[in-house]
C-alpha cells in the first residue's frame, strides 16, 4: 500500500546532515573522496564513514536526553533517530538515555536490518522507517508528551489556535489508534502526516520530523506547546477559544518560511 505524500514537504529538500555542519545531503562516493578518504574501501554502508556516524550518534543521544530534561519524555518512553545516507541511527529500546555511550551506537538500514550495534532498536522502528522511506526527513523525534497525548484523546485534529500551526504544514491531524510498534500504526501515522511535518498519535503521543535533529526537536516542542495552549483556552468554562481561518494560516505559513536571521 502506498500513500501520496508531497514531494515538496515542509522541510528543505537538500537539508544538511543532522548534527553536522557539512553542506548538502551526502552523495555516496564523491563526498568521501572529497575528504581524502578515496583510498579506503568499505564493504558495507555502515563501514563507510565511522567518524560521521559517531558524530551523528552523539547528536541523536543529546537530542534524546533533551526530550527528558525538557519534560517531553518520562524515562525511555520516546525515541529519536537520524538518517545518514541510507542508514538510520536510532535510540535503542528500554535503555535510559543518560546511560547511552558511543559504544551503544545502534544503526539499521531502511529495511530495518541492524548493521551496527548489539542493542535492540526502539520498538517504534516501523514508524521511523516509514517516514524516512516516504519523505525527505533527516531526523525524527517521537514522544508521549502529556498535553499532546491528552489532545489526541479528545479531537481528530488539533484546532488551529495559533499561527505556529503553519510551522508544521497546517492543522495537525491525529492518527487513529493502533498498537505501538505495528505496521498498522505506521500506516495510520503516514496518512496523518500527509503534507505535514508532525502529527499526533491517538492515545499515544507525538511524532515530528525535520531536516535536522534540532528542527525535529523544535517541532515537537512547538506541538506540545500548542496542545497545552488549546487545552488551557478550551478549558475555560463558558467560553470558546477563537480559531484561525485557512487564509490566516496560509499567510502565517508564508511569513514563517522567511523567518529567522537573514544572511
Ligand atoms: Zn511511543
Amino acid at each position: 500500500m502506498t500513500y501520496a505524500h508531497s514531494e515538496a514537504g515542509p522541510g528543505p529538500p537538500d537539508a544538511h546532515l543532522p548534527g553536522t555542519t557539512s553542506g548538502g545531503a551526502p552523495p555516496p562516493a564523491a563526498a568521501w573522496q572529497d575528504r581524502g578518504m578515496a583510498e579506503q574501501r568499505w564493504d558495507t554502508e555502515a563501514e563507510r564513514a565511522p567518524a560521521e556516524l559517531e558524530q551523528v550518534w552523539s547528536a541523536v543521544v543529546a537530542t534524546a536526553r533533551r526530550t527528558v530534561t525538557d519534560g517531553l519524555v518520562v524515562g525511555t518512553s520516546g525515541n529519536v533517530s537520524a538518517r545518514v545516507a541510507d542508514l538510520v541511527l536510532v535510540t535503542p529500546s528500554g535503555v535510559p538515555y543518560d546511560r547511552l555511550t558511543p559504544d551503544d551506537l545502534t544503526c539499521v538500514d531502511l529495511t530495518g536490518r541492524q548493521v551496527r550495534g548489539t542493542l535492540v532498536p526502539t520498538s517504534e522502528l516501523p514508524m521511523h522507517l516509514a517516514v524516512y522511506r516516504t519523505t525527505d526527513a533527516r531526523a525524527i523525534v517521537h514522544t508521549h508528551a502529556v498535553h499532546a497525548t491528552a489532545v489526541s484523546t479528545l479531537v481528530p485534529e488539533l484546532p488551529p489556535i495559533h499561527y505556529m500551526t503553519g510551522a508544521l504544514g497546517g492543522p495537525v491531524r491525529v492518527a487513529p489508534y493502533a498498537t505501538y510498534g505495528t505496521d498498522e500504526l505506521a500506516e495510520n501515522m503516514l496518512r496523518a502526516l500527509t503534507d505535514r511535518s508532525g502529527c499526533l498519535l491517538q492515545n499515544h503521543g507525538t511524532i515530528t520530523y525535520g531536516a535536522t535533529l534540532d528542527q525535529a526537536y523544535d517541532r515537537t516542542a512547538q506541538l506540545e506547546w500548542m496542545c497545552r495552549l488549546w487545552l488551557t483556552a478550551a478549558g475555560v468554562p463558558g467560553l470558546t477559544p477563537s480559531l484561525l481561518t485557512q487564509a490566516q494560516l496560509t499567510q502565517a505559513a508564508e511569513r514563517l518560511r522567511g523567518y529567522g536571521q537573514r544572511k
